[in-house]
Order: structure tokens, then sequence, then C-alpha cells
């Protein structure tokens, strides 16, 4: 069985003391050992990466963006073998693969524009003879921690901003689908990035832990489970980094009394079931407002009955496997337990048969949700839609406000004041009108709100030019000698 290991320096790297399984989802059957790091050698990481940043830095801005074009190409031509390792690792169908990959290039279009997105400021004559300006400089070395659903698009969230703001970076994917790092690692430096300036280390606590203590990490970015959010923020950010922590989600999708039901309906049974709901902008409460619950509630039953599950290598497939067989069970045992909570199931996508051993899991739908039941308080991360009933729509930005999650939201109607006073109301990051999954285009920045996120930043954007550099702020006189004199005053502009 082959071993993935890490990528130091432009080389494999890691020994095989430490590893974990990566399995094919879609069969159940393990394919790869990946290398787990010690601490030892995320520290070799975090070296390599600190004698590359002085060089990266020094890198004229022109010649850096070279590398995001040369990447993008390069991407959009071998993205089917990227899509193949993400398929294999993830479950994900390959048609949501290259989703993946199209909506991670966006970052690296992003990214390109480096000269423009790091010019400083510069006033001219603020006292006689005196000019100021301020540039943005490289935090120095910088550590990625991404999640499994995103093998592609989440780690260049992170790294194509830091890599053009000059920073020198250590990633430590997930360790359930690693594969597809190592190859971004790869592409980077075919397209010109030095050796050294993109590491990837793979494993679990202890690379992570090793990331969030050393003294030479400067800035940590963290995507996955809420409460692993917060313990990377907090260990992270007393240890003196900056650091953006996103976290789970528990997306709402308000419909109101005058939405077109066909429409909700199928964006509603692409966003809860797509990807298998493993998606942190999935939508997993359906808020049917005023009498809409039951035509709605019809309309998604029938369209779930027409879904095709299988293995994402088949091109009629529409939803693919969960990612482990405990994350299955887990996922299962919400929706067997929903009814003892008082909850309806309308439709049980656990009495789903599948042949072989892969972690199929089918689509489940739950009415009568209310909050309080595990159903609706916790982040499932599975196909499985619930159906809170509320009578108006003060009721259901009450409910959605009450959430302790606040990644995304949307709401469906015809009614333009209706949405203006939502996107008014609702406290939640990143608002969809009649649009599901609001994940916004790469020139924007995409984060949460509560227990989404910890920090202050947005990820990737204008967000992360500002979180990846620090600002320094030149005060310039060029004074003519005959001028000078001694003045113990505070220097007044006035
Ligand atoms: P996870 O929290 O289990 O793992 C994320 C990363 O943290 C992985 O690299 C993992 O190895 C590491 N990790 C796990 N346990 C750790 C520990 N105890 N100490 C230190 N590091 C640890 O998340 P996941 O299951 O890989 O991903 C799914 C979660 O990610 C969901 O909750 C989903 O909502 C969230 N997510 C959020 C966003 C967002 O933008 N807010 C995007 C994608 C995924």
């Amino acid at each position: 069985m082959s071993l993935i290991r890490h990528h130091i320096d432009g080389r494999e790297a890691g020994a095989a003391e430490r590893t974990g399984p990566v399995f094919d989802p879609a069969t159940g059957v393990q394919q790869h050992e990946v290398a787990f790091a010690s601490t030892a050698e995320v520290e070799q990481a975090i070296a390599a990466a600190s004698a590359a940043l002085p060089g990266w830095r020094a890198t004229g801005l022109v010649k850096r963006a070279d590398v995001f074009f040369r990447l993008r190409q390069l991407l959009v031509e071998r993205q089917d073998e990227l899509a193949a390792i993400i398929t294999s690792q993830h479950g994900k169908v390959l048609s949501d693969a290259k989703g993946e990959i199209s909506r991670g290039i966006e970052n690296i279009e992003f990214a390109a524009g480096l000269v423009h997105l790091l010019k400083g400021e510069h006033s001219e004559q603020v006292a006689r003879g005196v000019d100021v300006h301020s540039v943005k400089q490289p935090v120095g070395v910088v550590g990625c921690i991404t999640p499994f659903n995103f093998p592609v698009m989440v780690p260049l969230w992170m790294v194509s901003s830091a890599i053009a703001c000059g920073n020198t970076v250590v990633l430590k994917p997930s360790e359930k689908d690693p594969g597809a790092s190592v190859f971004l690692a790869r592409l980077f430096e075919e397209a010109g990035l030095p050796a050294g300036v993109l590491n990837v280390v793979h494993g679990d606590k202890v690379a992570v832990d090793a990331i969030l203590d050393s003294p030479v990490m400067k800035a940590v970015s963290f995507v996955g489970s809420t409460p692993i959010a917060k313990s990377i923020y907090e260990r992270a950010s007393s240890n003196g980094k900056r650091v953006q922590a996103l976290g789970g989600a528990k997306n709402h999708m308000v419909v109101m009394p005058d939405a077109d039901l066909d429409s909700a309906a199928d964006a509603a049974v692409s966003a809860a079931y797509g990807s298998a709901g493993e998606r942190c902008m999935a939508v997993s409460v359906l808020v049917a407002v005023g009498d809409v619950a039951d035509p709605l509630i019809e309309r998604v039953a029938s369209r779930m009955a027409a879904l095709k599950i299988g293995a994402g290598t088949d091109a009629s497939s529409e939803m693919g496997p969960l990612i482990t067989r405990e994350h299955r069970d887990k996922v299962a045992s919400y929706v067997t337990g929903a009814a003892a909570e008082g909850a309806t199931v309308v439709v049980d996508g656990t009495q789903a048969e599948f042949d072989g051993d892969g972690f199929f899991i089918g689509t489940s739908l739950i009415d009568h949700v209310r909050p309080g039941m595990k159903v609706y308080e916790d982040e499932i991360f599975g196909p499985v839609l619930s159906v809170v009933r509320v009578g108006t729509y003060e009721e259901a930005v009450e409910l959605v406000n009450a959430n302790r999650f606040a990644n995304g939201v949307a709401v469906f109607t015809r009614d333009g004041r209706t949405a203006r006073q939502f996107e008014f109301d609702i406290e939640v990051g990143m608002v969809g009108v009649n649009v599901p999954i609001p994940v916004p285009i790469g020139a924007f920045s995409f984060g949460g709100w509560k227990d989404s996120l910890f920090g202050d930043s947005h990820i990737y954007g204008p967000e992360s030019i500002h979180f990846y550099t620090r600002s320094k702020v030149v005060t310039t006189r060029w004074p003519n000698p005959s001028e000078s004199q001694i003045n113990l005053g505070f220097p007044s502009n006035h």
C-alpha cells in the first residue's frame, strides 16, 4: 500500500513511524497510508519555510504574480487528474470535485492581482516638507490547517493569498484525504514557486500543536469544526499569533409564502444533498414560513426520490458516499433519533440499500423539527434536511438569529422589500437572496459570525491581504541642514 508522505523544501519527506489510513469511501477499502508528522518533522518544515522566506519576500511582485498565472493554466490543464484524486479519497462526485477546483482557481486569479493588492498609500506634504507612506509587508511563516471536505479549495483559500503577500507556508491538510495537497504543492513548484515556500505536513493533533506552539510561526489560518476551531484560536492566540479559525455551520434556508416553490425545492435539494451534505455552506434547515411547509415538503420529497446515489467516478451519480464509516453511522444516528425527539421522519435515508461496503447513506428529510432537538442543534454534516415550521417572517428571523452558528443563510422570496429587510435583520456572515449556497466569489471574502468564526478576519479576498500582511507607515522629511534645530516638544503638524 503506497505511503503519502510530507512535502518539505521541494522534496518528499517523512518516515512511516506513525501513519493513518486513507480510504476510498465508495468501496470502503483502504488505499493508502498517510505519514503522521512528529514534532521534529513539523519543525523541519517550519525551518524550510523560514529559510525560504527572505528570498521569496525579496522576489519582485511581477515575478511573484507570474507563478499564479502559470499555476492557473496548469490547474486548468490537469484538473481531471486532480479531480480524480479528490473523488478517490473524499468520495464526492467528479463534477463536484471539478466545481471545487474551479472555485479554488478564483482564489488564484485573485492572488494573481497581487501587484495591485499590495499597493500602499501615500500622502504628500502632511506638514511642510513631510510625506507619509504605508507599505504592506509579509507577516512571515504562516500555518494553514484544513478540513477534509474541500481538499483543494480550502487550502487554496489560504495559501494563494498567503504566498502572494510574500509569506511562506506550512500546510497541514486533513489526514482523511491528504493526496490533493501534495499534488497542489508540486503544481505550485512546477509553476515556478521556489522550494520551501509551500511545505505540506500530514498528521493529527501532534502536527497541529507543533504549528501552534512554534515561535517561528506568525499567523495561523484554520478551517474545520467549531470545537477544534475554538481550541486552535485560543492556543495560537495565547502564543501571540494572528489567528483566523473558521468553524462549523447550521445553515437555514427561509422560504417565504410568496416564493416560487418549485425553484425553492430545486435549490433546497441541491444545497442540502450536494456533496452528501458535507459542505460548510450546505443547507441543513428549511424554515417554512406560513403555509408553505406541506407543498414544499411534497416537492422536495419527490425530487429526492429521483436522486442517483453512487460512486463519484460514475458519471451518472449525483451524490457520493460520506467520508468514513464512523461518520456515516453518526449521521444515521441523528435520523434514527429524530422520531424519539418528537420530529417526523418523512424520508429515512438510513433504510436505503447499497451494494458493497462503501460509506453510503440515503438522503433524509425530517419535518416538525424544533430548537432543542439534537437534530436541530448539532451540525450533522450529512445528507439530512430538517424542516422547521414558523408562522411569520419575524419568527423566522428570530429562529436564525438565536442559532449559535452563523455561517450562511438564504431567503427565498419574490418580494424585494422582504429580501432587503432580511439582509438588514439577519445576524449571519453570508446571505443569499434566492441563492441557497452564497459562497462569495474570490474577489470578496468568506466568513461566518458567532461560533462559525473565531478571529476578526474573513478568509480569502481583500480581508486575507490584511490578515497576511503587516502594515508599516513611513514618515519622511529631507530637511535643509540650515533649518535644523532642537525642539523637545511633541512634533505637531498644525
Ligand atoms: P475537523 O475539525 O475534524 O478537522 C479540521 C482539521 O483539524 C484537520 O486538519 C484535522 O486533522 C485537525 N484536527 C482534528 N482534530 C484536532 C485536534 N484535536 N487538535 C488539533 N487539530 C485537529 O474538521 P473536518 O471533519 O475535517 O471538517 C468538517 C468541519 O469543517 C465541519 O464542521 C465543517 O462545517 C467545517 N468547515 C467549515 C468551513 C468554513 O468555512 N466555516 C469550511 C469547510 C469546513
